[in-house]
């Protein structure tokens, strides 16, 4: 499936979101009533995020060349994400700066369990347009990895880079109207758990993802929490148990792991191995607060492969 390389100007673009998320440790949920109507932060701290931006930043440190294609604000948010991008040798020569503030999020993480709310909001005007889309660059690399923020730009990005004969990943955890649409215009469908249960109706992951086989041929496959990942590869239903952390903070958990996956496909490595690689990165991200703040380097990864131990199935 990832072949070429060498006539490429880039292993990987992601075309999608990018946050700045204002991050609060709580000891507990709040609730509108009780004891906990009020508390107080255990901590707080500003960490910078996004679907795809996370995910190439996670591509970016396991060393794969990586370009950022999406539209930061003009805002202190702004200069933030573009800075911490441009620092971390993501190429931003095709991102676009709207005089507009950027995304961001206020992320709630409960100290117990690191599991997180987030609550977000941006600009309806940041989504790409059309003569935004640089289609040469789209096509000069070996995986395009769209996320569903901007969908109908996803889904045009898909459509151009996928008839080049580019690998399309993406990253889709919500159901809307032009949810299907995306599903078919891309390579490899990566679900977050609840997707192919509101599309199919089926409970049972497995049952879903062969529910989904009718709409799309290539390989799909589901995040699971901390119960790891699953995929429907041809006919062979794959399952990769979570890799045993202590997990502070599940905060771009599923965009690490879609970053590991993206590294393990290219570098040649089997739908099940490269499910166990973007279990054991995204696990390294879960020890750890923030979303970029938590991508691993390949020597953690390359570790935990080797040392860690996985859940029961
Ligand atoms: P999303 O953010 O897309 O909902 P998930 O919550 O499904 O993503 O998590 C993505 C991946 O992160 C999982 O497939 C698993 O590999 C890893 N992960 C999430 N939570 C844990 C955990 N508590 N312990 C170990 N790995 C985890």
């Amino acid at each position: 499936m990832f072949s070429g390389g060498n006539t490429t100007s880039w292993d990987v673009i992601g075309l999608g979101a990018n946050s700045v998320d204002y991050v609060y440790v709580l000891p507990a949920y709040p609730q509108p009533s009780g004891s906990r109507a009020k508390m107080r932060v255990g901590a707080h701290f500003v960490s910078c995020g996004g679907q795809v931006a996370t995910a190439l930043a996670c591509c970016a440190r396991l060393g794969l060349r990586a370009k950022y294609v999406g539209v930061t604000g003009t805002d202190d948010n702004g200069r933030r994400i573009r800075e911490e991008l441009g620092r971390r040798t993501i190429d931003l020569t095709d991102a676009v700066i709207r005089d507009l503030p950027n995304q961001f999020a206020v992320i709630l993480v409960e100290e117990q369990s690191g599991e997180r709310i987030v609550l977000w909001d941006r600009d309806e005007r940041l989504q790409l347009r059309d003569r935004e889309l640089p289609p040469d660059v789209l096509c000069a690399t070996r995986v395009l990895h769209v996320d569903d923020v901007d969908q109908e730009a996803a889904i045009r990005a898909a459509r151009l880079a996928g008839k080049h004969g580019v690998v399309v990943t993406s990253d889709i955890d919500r159901t809307t109207d032009l949810t299907m649409e995306l599903v078919r215009s891309v390579t490899v469908p990566v679900f977050a758990e609840h997707v192919p249960r509101a599309l199919t109706g089926e409970d049972d992951p497995e049952r879903a993802l062969r529910k989904l086989r009718r709409e799309h041929p290539g390989l799909l496959c589901v995040t699971l929490g901390a119960s790891g990942a699953v995929a429907l590869d041809g006919d062979r239903f794959l399952r990769s148990p979570a890799f045993k952390v202590n997990a502070v903070d599940t905060t771009g958990a599923g965009d690490v792991f879609r970053g590991g996956f993206i590294y393990a496909l290219l570098g040649g490595r089997s739908p099940m191995e490269s499910l166990r690689f973007a279990n054991a990165a995204a696990a390294l991200s879960c020890t750890r607060r923030g979303a970029m703040n938590g991508v691993p380097n390949l020597e953690e990864v390359t570790a935990l492969l080797a040392n860690g131990e996985v859940h029961s199935i």
